[in-house]
């Protein structure tokens, strides 16, 4: 197994069931995100219900996906030779403090003070804002969900919905306290209104806009955005400067690739047929200066990696999120990275694997999220196998390597297993309480165990389903 040089070791270690503990704990937080969060699933479902050609579309997308990536370099230079005829200045850069630095240099070199940006989920991984803030720039999200996300200094919990784990009374809290609103009044309109009028004179003063891109087009150099609330698009328009963050892996070959993803993208995400506003970019507008920023940040050394570069397909649409059971009973910041959910789950190891070494054994393997995925990433094979380079760096939790090593060795052997199925039976319903819910066992904190059923499965299939 090749192990790329992206695997760094660098940060303490994030801890996903304390930090679910603390969301779980918040009163009807995880009923609610539940809810929500499945009802994007259930929305979904319905939505591609009326594509017939659904599945063939995936595999087409996959392929695109496929076919870009490994012949990648080409299609880069492709895409910057357009974009410069079409008068676009376009960077490189290799990490995200180059990255950073580039645009602070930019906005340097203008006298800009003030930048309003719309959600990109490569500037929150590069860490932009804040660089910029350090750096005497004022940032303003133009996003709702991301805004909200901003005020309460937490990064987004969903890469499509920022602040889908807040209820509307959180929000209702927040904006009485940064804008001086009725805490008492929690209606969407009002809040919504109240964030209208704060944000307004920001995007109106902006010295330059910032926006992400869903697709880079080899073929012609221009790029896209999908937002709902054309936020995009005012940040693009009104200031005379826009820069646009864009992760090498967003390439598309041609204009007409868009016509497949663009049909996947809205329906895996919301379940509705296509965002608000599908913004196209072509060169600078009249007047303007448009930069593109072509950002590596370990992209490259994925694709080296034969186990994990078909996580690089990724178009962000978070069905995977939406579907997995542990993403949407502990929460978005319970991964307590940028990227959450069964993406998150094999994206953020590759950034930081001893920061984020507990995050692949978040989850279920229950398969599911691999069944949405719109261009087929095998994201399940790929938890498990970041499992194994976790344990093989020797950076398994020590309980959980003390527990696996006992399985590995009883595995292997029906009898051993049989036996040790037998004795665990006797044992739990005869083992002490505080043995069982204590320290060592984070998941007990919050469940019962059920109780054991009065048949193994073993017995079950011997007496119904073996062979006379
Ligand atoms: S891994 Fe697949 S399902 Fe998950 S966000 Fe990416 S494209 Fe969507």
């Amino acid at each position: 197994m090749s192990l790329p040089a992206m695997i760094k070791l660098k940060n303490r270690p994030v801890d996903p069931e304390a930090l679910a503990a603390r969301f779980i704990a918040l009163e009807n937080h995880e009923i609610t995100h539940d809810r929500l969060v499945w009802r994007m699933r259930t929305n979904r479902d319905e939505a591609i219900a009326g594509v017939p050609d659904w599945q063939e579309l995936r595999e087409l997308a996959s392929q695109i996906k496929e076919h870009t990536l490994t012949h990648l370099d080409d299609y880069l230079e492709q895409f910057e030779e357009n974009a410069k005829n079409l008068g676009t200045i376009v960077h490189w850069a290799r990490d995200a403090e180059e990255h950073n630095a580039t645009v602070h240099e930019i906005l340097k070199s203008h006298g800009v003070k003030s930048l309003i940006k719309s959600k990109s989920m490569l500037q929150e991984e590069c860490g932009m804002t804040p660089y910029l803030e350090k750096r005497g720039i004022e940032v303003t999200e133009s996003d709702l969900g991301e805004r909200i996300q901003q005020l309460s200094n937490e990064p987004p919990s969903h890469i499509v919905v920022p602040a889908i784990h807040k209820l509307r009374t959180d929000v209702a809290e927040l904006f009485a306290k940064n804008l001086g609103t009725d805490g008492n009044n929690s209606d969407p309109h009002y809040l919504t209104e109240a964030m209208r009028e704060n944000a307004r004179p920001r995007f109106m003063k902006a010295g330059a806009g910032m926006t992400g891109a869903n697709f880079a087009v080899a073929e012609t150099g221009g790029f896209v955005v999908c937002t709902n609330e054309g936020n995009a698009d005012i940040g693009a328009s009104v200031p005379p400067l826009h820069i646009a963050s864009i992760g090498i892996e967003k390439l598309i070959p041609r204009a007409r690739d868009l016509g497949v993803f663009i049909r996947m993208l809205s329906r895996s995400a919301l379940g509705s047929p296509i965002t608000q506003y599908t913004s196209h970019f072509h060169g600078p507008r009249k007047g303007g200066e448009l930069h593109v920023i072509l950002v590596d940040n370990t992209r490259s050394d994925r694709l080296g990696s034969d186990d994990f570069w078909h996580a690089l397909k990724c178009i962000r649409c978070g069905a995977c999120m939406n579907t997995c059971p542990v993403y949407r009973r502990s929460g978005g910041l319970s991964y307590g990275a940028t990227y959450s959910g069964p993406i998150g789950v094999i994206l953020d190891p590759g950034l930081d694997l001893s920061k984020y070494r507990e995050l692949p054994f978040h989850s279920s393997l229950c398969g599911s999220c691999s069944e949405v995925c719109p261009v087929k990433i095998d994201i399940s094979d790929q938890i498990y196998k970041w499992r194994r380079v976790v344990a093989e760096k020797g950076l398994m939790r020590v309980s959980k390597a003390v527990g696996m090593s006992a399985l590995g060795k009883v595995l292997p052997h029906p009898e051993l297993f049989h036996a040790a199925e037998l004795a665990a039976e006797s044992a739990l319903a005869h083992t002490p309480r505080f043995l069982l819910y204590n320290t060592l066992n984070p998941w007990g904190k919050h469940r019962e165990m059920p109780a054991a059923a009065p048949q193994t499965f073993r017995q079950w299939y011997i007496a119904n389903r073996r062979p006379k």
